[in-house]
């Protein structure tokens, strides 16, 4: 017989209703709890709160509505605030009852506020060290690219602020502040003369052929083993990718333990200064060097490389194909080269002439002050090594920026630079946290994968479940 729904009758009260029996057992957010301590953050903040007036909402439910609020990408505060009490699985993992009333969007920018950036790269820290912890970051490789976020201003807030002085005069005090507070004079180029008014923080920035946007810019380093992101750094959009690889290299020894061998990333950190770098710190550069890839391009296409011009030490100049003598010019401190030239006269009259220079002054050739260093980077980077890690990279680097679209990386929700770190923050523990769920509790698997890489009975371990457990024979 079918049955018939009668009228709808709300009860008055509800009873029985346990949030725990109503949050399936496989609930992502219950994983979350499962793996994450919320709670650390209570001695992290105690600082910022005083001891007497309003008590605040509990720091680790202001940090669970943070990480709700990029987890389920929820276009705001406001929304999430307003879409909570309809959402059991939300209350029962911030630890609220059906009645428990609501705290008010404003609390989540103030809490921001008031602990700051630290919070959130502690955060970011305790996780990456969980990872290691349980196995999951092999830290031999640091593979590493970054990415542009579009900052939450208009391109239409961009004023020139050469021609802001002259014309414009109410409110210009609050903004010539804010300027300042930019540091306009630290920029260089088109951000050296415009600003946005809503978010100086962010810099104009044009990318692959589009329209020029105020953007921000994500560096991240990566290990391949399982794309656990080890470093993470935030900048203005027009800072080069190539001045960070330093700094990602310390962050990702710093968070992990462990000194990399091995730096994986693409042409645009293969400067010299980086390789330098590399052979000072004993790291293997696997990249593709700016050299290698501006060879055959440009004024260089067609033309005499480098490498058809021979050093002299004895004298230290170089001798050209023709049998001319190039001497020393110039020593360029930014590019660490010193630039040797041909006479004039000598590339005027040289039957070579169109095959070596476009320049009527004749032909330069460019050699490194750390000559012998950069030659032994430079083989390096052309090993079948290198050249295996640089796909591998291509790989895991776009998975990882591919997976963070998911959390609303490619847009910053808040306006100035450490605000859209605290995003980037929450970005990358919450893939990592991913990483820790789906490998956590699957011990075999891991080894499996561990295995190639620890010499398991050098360490003392007679197996890899022996290994899994922390058993040494
Ligand atoms: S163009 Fe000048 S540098 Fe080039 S081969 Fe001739 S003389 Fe030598």
């Amino acid at each position: 017989m079918m049955g018939y729904q009668p009228p709808p009758q709300e009860s008055l009260f509800h009873y029985h209703v346990y949030l725990e029996d109503r949050v399936r057992a496989d609930h992502p957010l219950r994983k979350v709890k499962e793996v994450v301590d919320f709670d650390f953050i209570y001695a992290e903040v105690k600082d910022v709160y005083g001891t007497t007036g309003n008590v605040s909402v509990p720091p680790p439910v202001i940090l669970k509505l943070m990480f709700l609020l990029l987890f389920y990408n929820v276009r705001s505060e406001r929304e999430l605030m307003e879409t909570l009490p309809e959402r059991l699985d939300w209350l029962w993992f911030l630890g609220y009852g059906l009645d428990s009333s609501i705290p008010n969007h404003s609390v989540l920018s103030k809490a921001r506020k008031r602990w700051g950036e630290s919070v959130f790269r502690q955060f970011f820290e305790r996780i990456v060290v969980q990872c290691v912890e349980n196995r999951l970051v092999d830290g031999e490789k640091v593979f590493m690219d970054a990415s542009l976020i579009d900052a939450h201003a208009s391109n239409g807030s961009v004023i020139n602020t050469g021609a802001l002085k002259r014309y414009l005069n109410e409110g210009y005090q609050e903004l010539e502040r804010r300027l300042d507070e930019a540091n306009v004079s630290e920029r260089s180029g088109a951000n050296g003369r415009h600003i946005s008014t809503t978010d100086p923080d962010a810099s104009v920035v044009r990318y692959a052929g589009g329209k020029s946007r105020l953007r921000y810019k994500t560096h991240r380093s990566i290990d391949a083993l399982h794309e656990v992101i080890t470093a993470v750094e935030t900048t203005t959009g027009a800072v080069s990718e190539a001045s960070r690889l330093a700094s990602l290299v310390d962050a990702h020894t710093t968070n992990t333990g462990i000194q990399p061998e091995a730096v994986v990333a693409d042409s645009q950190y293969g400067a010299i200064e980086n390789l330098l770098i590399c052979h000072d710190r004993n790291l293997r550069p696997h990249m593709p060097t700016v050299h290698a890839r501006n060879k055959h391009t440009g004024s260089r296409k067609d033309i005499y490389p480098e490498e058809a011009f021979v050093y002299e030490e004895s004298n230290d100049t170089y001798r050209c194909p023709a049998g001319k003598t190039l001497t020393r010019r110039a020593y360029h401190s930014h590019r660490h080269t010193t630039e040797y030239m041909a006479k004039k006269k000598d590339c005027k009259a040289c039957e070579l002439k169109d095959r070596c220079t476009r320049d009527n002054s004749g032909r330069s050739v460019q050699r490194a002050i750390r000559k012998d260093d950069l030659d032994a980077m430079y083989a390096i980077t052309k090993s079948p090594e290198a050249r295996r890690d640089l796909r591998t990279r291509q790989h895991c680097m776009e998975r990882s920026y591919a997976r963070s679209t998911r959390y609303g990386f490619d847009r910053a929700r808040w306006r100035g630079l450490w605000k859209v770190a605290i995003q980037e923050y929450l970005i990358c523990t919450i893939q990592n946290i991913q990483t820790l769920i789906r490998h956590i509790g699957r011990p075999v698997k891991a080894i499996l994968c561990l295995a190639p890489i620890y010499d398991l009975k050098a360490m003392g371990y007679k197996c890899a479940m022996e290994f899994s457990i922390g058993k040494t024979a």
